[in-house]
């Protein structure tokens, strides 16, 4: 879920939310229905007319969107891709996953099915204008009906460009995975790409509000705008990445952190473990001596002073999908893909049944490094952020509103 945004419940089981974002492209949208295509499609009504059918029309299209992304969901879960949830926002739906697929075919299912759906959509719609006209209902209907019917079909288009992060930037990806037998440089290969369209975008965008005056214009600027970041922030993720590629999780292992028992209560880990150790974190044991969380001096912080005595550090540690327990041989990029996306990567290394070793967010960052000194200079010069940083997402702008 992104910061900010409202939950709204589940949908098929996938948790939807919504971002305040959403109200300005629906009163944008409605506007451009109620003052512009409305009158000129069914001239000579009275203006509450417009506006009502113009409300209805924006809520089907942010209706058609979701339909989009939740095409994503469904797909994914089905192609065993965990989906974390929905988000409607400024720059439309975007889709958050917790893994990434498999295999090409599997990244190829999950990102057709959006634009598919956004086509079908638009050809119900069409259909809809066409059969309702033919039986005679007012024309400020089928105008409405007409106008779902091309903004979608133009979602299911535009979204098939091949630059990431757009869908048709995924099935590139997907298609340069099933050549090259790579992910990673699937994505990287995509990502180049999504920067060049983003740039394009933003080139075409001044074109219409210099050369042609139209004001659409400015949204075109933006979405290539946000495009081009996202590319750009994909591509050094991935090549942060490719980086990592050589290195084994032996290699990129530091020593184990201090530990301190799970019902150690939060008043003793700041006067004990966490006075005592240089590093970020301190490592949460149960009785056996398994590695259960991890708990650094941020989540201490969160909790009010007066609770630190009565608190065990179990209950505000980081567990769970946040870390991965590897061996020393296994490549520190498929460790690192256990790791879920939230709360940074964290590591425990462990070997004939014993922790021996530990990657948190800063031995990631040293890998890196040392991954670049050792592989191919990387094409940026940018720091790569640790990876689970970028989010797994699919994002879906609509590109004009009217
Ligand atoms: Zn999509």
């Amino acid at each position: 879920m992104r910061q900010g945004s409202i939950r709204l419940g589940k949908v098929l089981g996938v948790p939807l939310s919504m971002d305040l974002g959403v109200v300005v492209i629906g009163g944008l949208l409605t506007w451009g229905l109620a003052a512009i295509i409305l009158p000129n499609g069914a001239p000579g009504l009275v203006s509450s007319v417009y506006w009502t059918v113009g409300i209805v029309g924006a809520l089907l299209f942010l209706g058609s969107l979701l339909a989009h992304e939740l095409a994503h969901a469904v797909v994914a879960r089905r192609n065993e891709v965990e989906v974390e949830g929905i988000t409607l926002w400024l720059f439309g739906g975007f889709a958050q996953f917790g893994n990434e697929p498999r295999t090409p075919g599997a990244e190829f299912r999950i990102t057709a099915a959006g634009p598919a759906t956004s086509l079908g959509l638009g050809a119900v719609f069409l259909a809809m204008a066409f059969g309702l006209a033919q039986l005679g209902v007012p024309v400020v209907y089928t105008t409405m009906l007409a106008w779902l019917g091309i903004i979608n079909g133009f979602l299911g288009v535009f979204n098939l460009i091949p630059g990431a992060p757009l869908d048709g930037g995924r099935i590139l990806a997907a298609a340069l995975w099933r050549i090259r037998g790579d992910r990673v440089s699937g994505r990287i290969g995509a990502a180049s790409v999504g920067k060049f369209v983003g740039g394009g975008l933003i080139g075409l965008g001044l074109f219409e509000l210099v050369v042609l005056q139209g004001f659409t214009g400015l949204w075109t600027i933006l979405i290539g705008w946000f495009l081009f970041n996202a590319a750009r922030m994909e591509h050094t993720h991935f090549v942060g990445r490719r980086a990592l590629g050589a290195l084994t999780v032996g290699e990129a292992m530091g020593p184990m952190p201090e530990t301190v028992t799970t019902w150690t209560s939060v008043a003793d880990l700041v006067e004990g473990a966490l006075r005592r150790t240089s590093r970020p974190t301190v490592a949460v044991v149960d009785w056996q001596g398994r590695v259960v969380g991890v708990v650094g001096m941020d989540a201490v912080r969160r909790l009010p002073a007066e609770q630190w005595p009565t608190t065990d550090v179990v209950d505000i540690a980081t567990s769970g999908d946040a870390i991965a327990v590897a061996s020393p041989y296994e490549q520190l990029t498929d460790a690192l893909e256990r790791v879920g996306s939230a709360g940074g990567a964290h590591v425990v290394v462990e070997h004939d049944g014993r922790s021996i070793g530990f990657i948190g967010p800063d031995e990631v960052r040293r890998a890196i490094e040392l991954g670049r000194l050792r592989g191919p200079r990387p094409s940026t010069v940018m720091p790569p952020p640790p990876p689970g940083s970028v989010p797994n997402q699919r994002w879906d702008p609509p590109l004009h509103t009217s």
